[in-house]
């Protein structure tokens, strides 16, 4: 058995796992990454009842996850979460990015299909990350910035130049996440919203429906995207704003619209809530570190 931990930016979770079978769960609020030592004594903490049944520790984090180090893209700092989490635990640990994770889990979810080998997870959440499965190996690098579809960059349909966090401007991010889409909803009702709230508001106010379409739109030209670069049989779409059913058929009908080549499948995330990490654990099971 192993343990497995989610390192999200709002809530923590772990579990006891074995083999994609959760044993038992436990979650906490995340904390502000800056110390790393603080955020070892909370998974510590969060775990210490299951290390003598466990062999390795396995862990999905959100940010720039690299081989060795992680880097939390609010503070832009390289942090040694591997090394350390090892030094804590005792254990070997493999440490991946938490949307790489769930695209491994939605990629193993589908292998009946034999032809499938090359996958791509997209979650339009409170920001939008991605996990690339290419020719069936899970691509990573370095130092983590690889497959970041949420920067790259695309057409903005309104003309508005949107600044992204990262430093560029009209980043998918900027336009198409929760975070976002609140943001500029804000803006256009002079009164704080949050993105379920925008959702509820579609087709009742025009300039909401518009700043709906617009995440809709970007997101068809990041699909469109991605599968010119990788040739992805499968797009699955996840996070709580891309598989709200409003934005998710807005999104196929866009882009069914498109020309042929750029045509693929694009599904619904089927992993359920602990796709990271049941993928993160699989993961770590075929590629020891
Ligand atoms: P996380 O980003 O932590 O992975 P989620 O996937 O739940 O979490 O994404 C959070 C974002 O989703 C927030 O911006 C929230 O307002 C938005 N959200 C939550 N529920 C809905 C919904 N039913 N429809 C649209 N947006 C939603
Ligand atoms: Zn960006």
């Amino acid at each position: 058995m192993k343990i497995a931990i989610d390192v999200g930016g709002t809530k923590i979770s772990a579990a006891l796992v074995d083999g994609t079978q959760i044993i038992e769960y436990k979650k906490t609020k995340s904390c502000v990454h800056t110390n790393i030592g603080a955020l070892s004594d909370i998974l510590f903490d969060l775990c210490e009842t299951w290390l003598e049944q466990a062999d390795s520790v396995a862990i999905a984090c959100t940010g720039l996850v690299g081989k060795e180090t992680v880097n939390f893209l609010s503070i832009k700092t390289e942090l040694p979460l591997k090394q350390n989490i090892e030094r804590t635990f005792g254990l070997p640990v493999t440490i991946i990015n938490d949307a790489a994770a769930a695209a491994w889990a939605e990629y193993q979810a589908r292998k009946t299909n034999k032809s499938l080998k090359t996958l791509v997870y997209l979650t339009v959440s409170t920001g939008v990350g991605g996990g690339i499965v290419q020719n069936g190996q899970l691509v990573t690098s370095n130092d983590g910035f690889c497959a970041h579809v949420g920067h790259t960059s695309v057409h903005s349909a309104d003309a508005i130049h949107y600044l992204c966090h990262c430093g560029r401007i009209n980043c998918i991010e900027a336009i198409a996440s929760g975070t976002a889409i609140a943001k500029h909803a804000s803006a256009v009702l002079c009164k704080p919203v949050t993105c379920k709230q925008v959702f509820e508001l579609y087709f009742k106010h025009p300039e909401i429906s518009k700043i709906i379409e617009n995440s809709a739109s970007s997101l068809v030209d990041l699909i469109a995207n991605i599968k010119a670069i990788t040739g992805a049989e499968e797009i699955v779409i996840g996070g709580s704003v891309g598989s709200s059913p409003e934005l998710f058929n807005l999104v196929k009908d866009k882009f069914e619209q498109l020309p042929n080549i750029y045509q693929t499948n694009v599904s619904l995330a089927m992993c359920g809530p602990h796709a990271d990490l049941i993928g993160v654990s699989l993961y770590s099971q075929l590629y020891k570190s």
